[in-house]
């Protein structure tokens, strides 16, 4: 094989205390022992970027059994290519030993790739990774950043370029169209243009990709602080209709639905830039919650089935069988989405039905939080005052003091 090229090695400014002193320890303990080591992803992307990186992952020359011995509390993770978490203090990192690109296809015949477990070298490791500002290496002791890629120009230009030819990155692993949604919106990066007609002319692909995978990137993309962007960026590029083809057909049926969609994320979205840390439950709650209280309702009611906790669990199940979620999140969803009848009675329910119904009872539930904070979503959503769920709030307090 002929030699991998020069990186380019620069210094770039960046907010030092945005750097992590635990992981910088590991990185330093893995250099001296001789193994070419990195910090590597979106911690560097980020810390070019002026945000504060969520987490800091390592890759590294050393094997994973390695990397194992050189730190006592340290775990081997992962069945299919395995990782080392390194805990340090309070922090755990993701060390990860540097794996090659899998052997490039050429444009006529691509196949989605689903192991990419041979380990190679950091050039390698580097051409491997989706985007050119996620393929970017920081040596944190040397204050040095190795780019392989073109990554440095594309931070400076703020644009999003997949590392080699979209057409085939895309294809080998649909994922990444999600990701440059997602990449798009959170860090407010231009994409492309043979990125978004890439994106577009694969998003078919995406109901090729593990199911597990596609839920998890559609969570994270609800969680960007940017959901109401994202989904208008996924009904331009014709996504929707193959990751969530109910939720699709649904939006389609009236503006009525699409407003009402879209208020829920722009509340999300407020939510979420005010701290709120929402798990599956809740945004699978987000997702097809409209839809569920239309259901609800008798005036507006399509499906046949009558009891509130089926129309619910109904609706839900659809996406999580699909996306292979654990029962549980419906179940959790079907709860939050439920609890609204009692939080906030809709006029069609009787009144010698509200009285039946015990606050204390509701309150005792694990997912009540939840449930409130989604009752806010929707106040939001609404444009309603407040005033419901500050009650429903000092009333949660009151009874929380009289448990403790
Ligand atoms: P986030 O801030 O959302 O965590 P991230 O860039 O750190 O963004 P991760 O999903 O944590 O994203 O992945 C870490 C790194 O692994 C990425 O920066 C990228 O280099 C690489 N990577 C992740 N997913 C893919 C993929 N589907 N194809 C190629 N490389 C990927
Ligand atoms: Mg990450």
């Amino acid at each position: 094989m002929s030699s991998p090229p020069e990186p380019t090695r620069t210094r770039p400014p960046f907010q030092r205390s945005y750097l992590n002193r635990q992981a910088v320890a590991v990185v330093r303990t893995l250099q001296e022992e001789g193994y070419e080591t990195y910090l590597v992803g979106g911690c560097v992307r980020d810390l070019l970027l002026g945000t504060r990186p969520k987490d800091f992952d390592i890759a590294t020359a050393a094997k994973p059994e390695k990397v194992r011995s050189l730190f006592r509390r340290s775990r081997m993770i992962g069945r299919r290519f395995q990782i080392v978490h390194v805990h340090h203090g309070r922090e755990v990192f993701e060390v990860s030993t540097f794996r090659a690109a899998p052997p490039k296809q050429d444009g006529s015949h691509v196949k989605i790739i689903r192991n990419d477990n041979v380990y190679g070298s950091s050039f390698e490791d580097a051409n491997r990774r989706d985007f050119t500002v996620n393929g970017l290496f920081l040596d944190p002791v040397a204050g040095e950043i190795v780019d392989w890629v073109g990554g440095m120009q594309d931070v400076q230009d703020r644009v999003l370029h997949s590392i080699g030819d979209p057409e085939i990155r895309f294809r080998e692993d649909p994922v990444r169209i999600l990701r440059l949604i997602k990449f798009m919106r959170r860090l407010d990066l231009a994409p492309g243009e043979a990125e978004i007609v890439a994106a577009e002319r694969h998003a078919k692909d995406l109901t090729h990709a593990a199911p597990a995978r596609l839920a998890e990137e559609i969570f994270r993309l609800l969680a960007t602080g940017q959901a109401e962007g994202v989904f208008e960026d996924m009904q331009a590029l014709k996504i929707l209709r193959y990751v969530l083809p109910e939720l699709r057909s649904w939006l389609r049926q009236s503006d009525d639905n699409r407003e009402a969609f879209s208020k829920r994320l722009a509340a999300l979205d407020e939510m979420t830039a005010n701290g709120l840390c929402a798990d599956y439950d809740f945004h699978l709650a987000v997702l097809f919650g409209v839809r569920a209280e239309q259901e609800f309702d008798p005036q507006q009611r399509r499906m046949k089935r009558k009891e509130y906790p089926q129309i619910a669990a109904a609706i839900l199940s659809e996406f999580q069988q699909r996306a292979r979620l654990p029962r549980t999140a419906v179940t959790c969803a079907t709860n939050i989405l439920l609890a609204q009848l009692r939080l906030d009675p809709p006029e069609y329910i009787s009144a010698s039905r509200r009285q039946s119904w015990n606050p204390e009872a509701l309150m005792a539930q694990a997912w009540f939080p939840l449930a409130l904070s989604y009752l806010k979503l929707r106040l939001k959503a609404d444009g309603r005052s407040s005033e419901l769920w500050d009650e429903w709030h000092q009333r949660y307090q009151v009874f929380g003091q009289s448990k403790a």
